[in-house]
């Protein structure tokens, strides 16, 4: 999961980037609109939570820029007014949450969760596939009743096969989705060819079917054949 932080305060930054990267997360901090304007034009995000007053512009914008380019990320806006109307006006322009300042990190993450949850699977608690059940609150796998193990990489890579089951993911699209903009700097795709083979291979050794498509020269697609 891609977490953008976008917050003029470093130390509160900070502390949430800390925060979010323990719980798996892959968090990056941007402290002002033009950054953040940067960043969202180039790379997709699970989740971005925006800070409203930021030192050359207004949060509010970006919320309505990522609408305006149909972008399919979460948004939480964290403000340090308690006012009504900003919060208004925020989920008025497609804002999934609202926090205001100061608040506890654990609150943060169980709204992102929630989010992302709402986002990837309408709300399910329990993500279904056949015989493959997932839990993403807790990060659970199970393949016909048992637990599975996995990695966390090959988690993100089973939520990102299941939110787009029987679509073609490119190549590229899976290494930004695992990376972030880290991606960028791959020379080969071995990275994401070891993941989909060792997460296919767990699947399949655990009595699970073979879900896992190659898709030559672009990538793969997870489905029943
Ligand atoms: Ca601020």
């Amino acid at each position: 999961m891609n977490i953008l932080i976008v917050e003029d305060e470093k130390e509160l930054a900070a502390s949430m980037t800390d925060f979010l990267k323990e719980s798996d997360y892959r968090c990056e901090a941007v402290y002002n609109y033009t950054q953040a304007l940067g960043k969202i034009n180039i790379y997709q995000y699970d989740c971005i939570i925006v800070d409203i007053m930021l030192p050359d512009g207004n949060g509010l914008e970006l919320v309505r820029e990522l609408k305006r380019n149909h972008s399919h990320s979460g948004v939480i806006i964290v403000s340090a007014k308690n006012a009504l109307d900003d919060k208004i006006k925020g989920l008025d322009i497609g804002a999934d949450d609202y926090l205001t300042k100061p608040f506890h990190l654990p609150e943060l993450s169980a709204r992102i969760k929630s989010i992302i949850r709402r986002r990837q699977f309408d709300g399910e608690q329990e993500v279904i596939f056949n015989e493959i059940h997932v839990l993403p609150d807790t990060r659970q796998v199970e393949v016909k009743e048992q637990p599975l193990e996995l990695t966390p990489k090959e988690y993100e890579l089973l939520l990102y096969f299941l939110s787009n089951r029987n679509r073609t993911l490119t190549r590229e699209a899976i290494a930004e989705h695992l990376l972030g903009e880290q991606a960028d700097m791959l020379d080969s795709f071995d990275f994401i060819y070891t993941h989909v083979k060792n997460l296919r291979k767990k699947i399949i050794s655990a009595g699970g079917g073979d879900y896992v498509h190659t898709v030559y020269a672009i990538g793969y697609r997870f489905g029943v054949k």
